[in-house]
C-alpha cells in the first residue's frame, strides 16, 4: 500500500526565534544586529553611518564604541574590504565616520582586559 504522507514543517518555522546577529568589523565580535551600527556603501561609492540599517547598499557593522572604529579607521584597507570597496575610503567620507567616532564613549570598563586578537594585515 501507499506510505503514509510525512509532513516536515519547513526549517523556515524552526528558525522564527533567531535573533539576527552580525560581526563587528572592529573587534570581530558576534554581536545581536541591533546591539551594531551598520555603516553602508551607498550606490554612489560614498560611506555613510545607516542608524536605521535599512539603506540599499553592502554593509557592516560596529559596536558603538570609539575603539572599534579607531580600529577599523586605522586598519588600512579594512573597511573597504568590509564594504567590498572599488576605491580606498575617501578623505570626506574618512572624516565624517571619525566624527561619528568620536561621539561614541570608549569600550566598557567590564571588557577592557579583554586580549584583543586582531589578525595580522598581509
Ligand atoms: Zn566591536
Amino acid at each position: 500500500m501507499y506510505p503514509p504522507c510525512v509532513f516536515r514543517p519547513p526549517s523556515v518555522l524552526v528558525m522564527a526565534k533567531h535573533i539576527p546577529q552580525r560581526t563587528c568589523i572592529g573587534c570581530r565580535e558576534v554581536e545581536a544586529k541591533r546591539e551594531l551600527l551598520r555603516v553602508v556603501r551607498t550606490p554612489e561609492g560614498r560611506v555613510v553611518v545607516d542608524p536605521t540599517g535599512k539603506r540599499a547598499g553592502r554593509g557592516a557593522y560596529l559596536h558603538r564604541e570609539r575603539e572599534c572604529w579607531e580600529t577599523v579607521l586605522n586598519a588600512r584597507g579594512r573597511l573597504e574590504h568590509a564594504l567590498n570597496l572599488e576605491a580606498p575610503l575617501s578623505t570626506e567620507d574618512r572624516m565624517t565616520l571619525e566624527q561619528v567616532a568620536a561621539t561614541f564613549p570608549p569600550r566598557a570598563s567590564a571588557r577592557a582586559g579583554e586580549v584583543q586578537n586582531a589578525p595580522a594585515l598581509k
